[in-house]
């Protein structure tokens, strides 16, 4: 006989966007159910950077003083172009309470999550727990009433009124549901490796480098470590491959020739990178009776600007007050739909926002040739010189949740980070 669990919402993948949601639901009362098809949360090249916003909001559930030790605060942003600085931020130029990124490593994240959802009756996280196929009333198109689950131990069902699809871009879930999507492939994708970090560098700051048509990241990784990511052709690792590892070692020496020795004793096979397929998934709607999407299932973004954590803890706190009201009021179908729809209005304009930027940004990273190249340089310097328009692209990735904030506070926010 299959086990069977009952909650009022079950929510499948315990990444950043699921296991807020459930901390958040447990705190309020709602009892719920986390699968995660992972057995631990050990995840590298993963969602590390964090923006401002979601740590002000990690501040305001109780969590960042959990996560003391575990993060490094970022104080400027620099971009290079063929050798020059085009432009510099120094966050702390940004009156908010919290107006340093961080790069926390989302194993920390994850752990902190779901030890604070622990700590409340009707919170259960289940690892190594895979949904394999939606509970459905009256059908293959009816309203969604649980999950299955494969387990170690076998098969399970989770009954719930409401179901959340929090498990990422390639979200089975959303795939089950037959939610209609658009998967939009950027032009490029990235190849990511971590060096060591570099000492003549320093640890708070985030780097650009572009020459012609190629750019590279350089995130510093908390605690002594640098993320590299570099651009290739869409679907080019094939080709990249078959030119050597040399290849790659001479597409960071352009960007970064400090690192050349660097990059050869520590990147010696393919295994020591990780190729990330960049598109971005744009889903009309993302409820149905008994399911709700979100995180990445809802809204896959690209990596610039660090934006997939920050929306999956912003849709988490915006949907957990939705489904407390709707249980409150009852928990009708209904009611779990209009909180469904809700969620939606209340955050979709936010992802559209970012998204826009995201893709203009790409655009700029790609432009080549020497006008290419001397109209990106232009306009990164028009945006360096003029505070005010620097303020306006930044807050769209920054600065949606908080209000500028009072000068103590931003204080309390600007303690030393550990050193990376
Ligand atoms: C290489 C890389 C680098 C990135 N860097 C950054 C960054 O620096 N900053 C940033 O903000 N974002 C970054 N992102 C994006 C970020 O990781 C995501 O946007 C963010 O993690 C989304 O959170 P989520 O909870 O929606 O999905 P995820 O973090 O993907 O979590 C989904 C979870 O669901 C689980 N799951 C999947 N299918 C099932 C199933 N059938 N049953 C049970 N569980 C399931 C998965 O194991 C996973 O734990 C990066 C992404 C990648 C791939």
């Amino acid at each position: 006989m299959t086990a069977e669990l009952t909650a009022q919402v079950c929510v499948v993948g315990g990444g950043p966007a699921g296991l807020t949601l459930a901390m958040e639901l447990a705190k309020r009362s709602v009892s719920v159910v986390v699968l995660e098809q992972s057995g631990h949360f050990n995840r590298s090249f993963r969602g590390e950077s964090v923006s401002p916003d979601s740590v002000w909001l990690l501040d305001q559930l109780g969590l960042l003083d959990r996560l003391e030790g575990e993060y490094a605060q970022m104080h400027h942003m620099e971009i290079i172009d063929s050798g020059s600085t085009v432009m510099r931020t120094n966050f702390a130029d940004y009156d908010y309470p919290h107006p340093y990124p961080v790069e926390l490593p989302q194993p920390a994240l994850l752990s902190a999550l779901a030890a604070a959802g622990r700590e409340h009756d009707g919170f259960t996280l289940l690892q190594s727990a895979t949904a394999v196929g939606l509970l459905r009333e009256g059908g293959e198109s009816g309203a969604v009433t649980g999950v299955r689950v494969r387990t170690p131990r076998g098969e399970i069902t989770v009954n719930a009124a409401l179901t959340v699809a929090a498990d990422g871009r390639f979200s089975k879930v959303r795939e089950m549901s037959q939610l209609p999507y658009e998967k939009l492939p950027l032009d490029r994708d990235v190849i990511w490796m971590r060096l060591p970090f570099p000492a003549e560098w320093d640890s708070n700051t985030y780097r650009i480098r572009i020459r012609g048509g190629e750019h590279g990241l350089f995130i510093p990784t908390h605690p002594d470590s640098v993320r590299v990511g570099m651009n290739i052709p869409k679907g080019g690792l094939r080709d990249l491959r078959s030119q050597g590892l040399s290849a790659l070692h001479e597409r960071l020496d352009r960007l970064a020739p400090e690192l050349s020795d660097t990059v050869r004793e520590v990147v010696r096979s393919w295994s020591e990178t990780s190729m990330l397929d960049i598109f971005t998934t744009v889903v009309p709607r993302w409820s149905m009776p008994g399911l709700v999407l979100m995180g990445d299932a809802a809204h896959t973004l690209t990596p610039i600007l660090g934006q997939g954590v920050n929306h999956a803890i912003i849709d988490a706190v915006t949907l957990a007050p939705l489904v407390e009201q709707a249980f409150a009021d009852g928990g009708s179908p209904a009611a779990l739909g209009r909180a469904g729809e809700e969620f939606q209005r209340s955050r979709e304009e936010a992802v559209r926002r970012s998204r826009g930027l995201q893709l203009r940004q790409e655009r700029l990273f790609a432009l080549d040739g020497k006008v290419g190249g001397a109209v990106r340089r232009s306009l990164y310097r028009v945006v360096d010189r003029n505070r005010a328009l620097q303020h306006r692209v930044l807050a769209r990735a920054y600065f949606q949740v908080q209000q500028p904030g009072p000068i103590v506070a931003r204080r309390i926010a600007q303690r030393p980070s550990p050193r990376v």
